[in-house]
């Protein structure tokens, strides 16, 4: 995580109001058999993980839906790369941002979560601000429908399109140059 962006989180936050230690997120654009934005929030030691196919944004007017999916390791916060094709989630994956995250108020994110709404803080590179996850459904399937939104507050920015901002935090790299790099490096046998 860049410092500045460290140092812009110790500015704003108010240790007195909020004894939770921060969190780190991590969110993975992720071009799969369709393409996704991987949101993922430090929770309990993993990170707690939706997809969202439009990606999240800082437009206020905008809900984006979020499909909660499995936990992943905190570890995964790193990868950046591509998934071979066959595999769970095969296709090219870039840290499109990261950062750190807070809960709104005081309590246990993990029952917020649980009881369907949280309200958070991030601190990114990309998404700042004041965000929203709320469920809206629990399919009998067992799968989790959810929003994602972003409050109107300092850095709302209405019609932000995350695909205009398509660059690996990491490295630079659009997904199309992890993608690119890979076939270099590994090249596939030709028969
Ligand atoms: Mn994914």
């Amino acid at each position: 995580m860049a410092s500045d962006q460290l140092s812009h989180y110790r500015d704003k936050r108010d240790f007195t109001r909020t004894p939770e230690p921060a969190g780190q997120f991590v969110v993975q654009r992720h071009r799969a058999r369709r393409l996704h934005y991987d949101f993922r929030l430090e929770v309990d030691g993993v990170l707690a993980s939706w997809a969202v196919p439009k990606g999240p944004t800082l437009d206020p007017k905008v809900r984006r839906a979020a499909f909660h999916v499995e936990d992943h390791p905190l570890d995964y916060a790193g990868f950046e790369g591509v998934i071979p094709a066959g595999q769970y989630g095969g296709g090219d994956v870039i840290v499109w941002d990261n950062g750190v995250w807070e809960p709104a108020s005081p309590g246990d994110p993990a029952a917020a979560l649980t009881a369907g709404e949280l309200h958070f803080d991030l601190y990114g590179t990309k998404l700042r601000g004041r965000f929203v996850l709320v469920r809206t459904r629990a399919g009998a399937d067992g799968k989790q429908e959810w929003l994602l939104l972003h409050k109107r507050d300092e850095f709302a920015v209405p019609g932000w399109n995350p695909e205009e901002h398509p660059r690996s935090v990491l490295s630079g790299r659009t997904n199309d140059e992890v993608k690119a790099t890979n076939l270099d490096q590994d090249p596939q046998p030709l028969s």
